[in-house]
């Protein structure tokens, strides 16, 4: 259930940011997930709405804006960097859902589509961030 704890984190992160801004009303959250963050977004935008309900004036008509951030990867011997969509179409099911939920497997798994090398680093797809928000001064 950590969806409701970084929902609840989202929304105090965005609190403080409109105080830094003086903002007296938040229209619009943007948050990038990483795909390979282990969050189920349905559970995370159902959260957030809720948590939502529970502030009023400043965050009352606040739009909640979800957009996933692409993984990408690159290799440490030859530079090549791609994407696990470019890849998770040679794994089986199996595999490619072990890769979506959980990214340490993708060491295991995955080679660098050039020179067939399995050292690479992850350097984008991880982690929750607000991209954006917008307000009312
Ligand atoms: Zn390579």
């Amino acid at each position: 259930m950590h969806e409701w704890a970084l929902a609840e984190s989202i929304i105090l992160t965005a609190l403080n940011e409109s105080k830094k801004k003086k903002l007296k009303a938040i229209n619009e959250i943007n948050i990038k997930i990483g795909e390979l963050q282990q969050i189920e977004i349905d559970i995370f935008d159902f959260a957030i709405k809720e948590i939502l309900k529970n502030y009023n004036n400043k965050l009352k008509d606040t739009k909640i804006n979800i957009k996933i951030d692409e993984s990408r990867l690159r290799c440490k011997i030859c530079g090549n960097i791609w994407k696990f969509s470019d890849i998770s179409s040679e794994l089986n099911t199996d595999e490619s859902e072990a890769i979506h939920f959980i990214p340490e497997v993708a060491f295991v798994h995955s080679r660098c589509t050039k020179c067939k090398s399995p050292d690479f680093e992850i350097i984008s797809g991880r982690g929750v961030t607000i991209s954006s928000i917008k307000g009312i001064r």
